[in-house]
């Protein structure tokens, strides 16, 4: 797979979103999560696993019959997970149930995906900091989907951030040569 390194736009350095920041890693800026919650404000990320030598987005998840906890890479647009256990049903069509490990709460909703190939309802959502603040992602393991609403930073610049995505193969290579 081809390299692909999305660039941030000029602009949007300039609004970073709540709850995120930037990130200098050689020649390229990325935007990593730094605050995200359950719907009742329990702090999601971890130090214990770091993904990209930062701290992971922690969730409990069930795929079909298994569970465990997965933990999730806090460069906005990567993909990378770690898990902690070996799902039997491990297709890319798999739908991740995923709940705060805290206090078990689901962080499920019904939301059609945004990407053009996929026909998933079932979306994971999780709380940036601000009241109406949040990351959606598609329940779909293989699915690249991920949008965010913020309501302070203007409609053109959430789309942007939306846009950002670096696939699978591609941003091992990339972000292994910087590490
Ligand atoms: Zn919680
Ligand atoms: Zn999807």
């Amino acid at each position: 797979m081809k390299l692909k390194v999305t660039e941030i736009p000029q602009n949007l350095k300039k609004m970073v979103p709540p709850g995120f920041r930037l990130e200098q890693r050689g020649a390229h800026e990325f935007l990593v999560i730094e605050s995200i919650y359950c719907p009742h404000g329990h702090n999601l990320l971890v130090e214990s696993v770091r993904i990209h030598g930062k701290p992971s987005v922690m969730l409990k998840a069930r795929i079909g019959n298994d569970e465990g906890v997965i933990f999730v890479d806090a460069f906005w647009g990567s993909h990378a997970k770690l898990f902690s256990f070996v799902p039997t049903d491990f297709t890319a069509d798999a739908i991740v149930e995923a709940s705060c490990p805290v206090c078990g709460a689901s962080l499920m909703e019904r939301r059609p995906c945004d990407e053009e190939d996929c026909d998933s309802l079932d979306g994971i959502v999780l709380f940036l900091p601000g009241n109406a603040n949040k990351v959606h992602v598609c329940a779909r393991i293989g699915c690249p989907g991920h949008h965010i609403e913020i309501i302070d930073v203007p409609h053109e610049y959430v789309e942007m951030i939306s846009d950002i995505n670096y696939f699978g193969e591609s941003a091992d290579e990339m972000f292994g040569d910087l590490l």
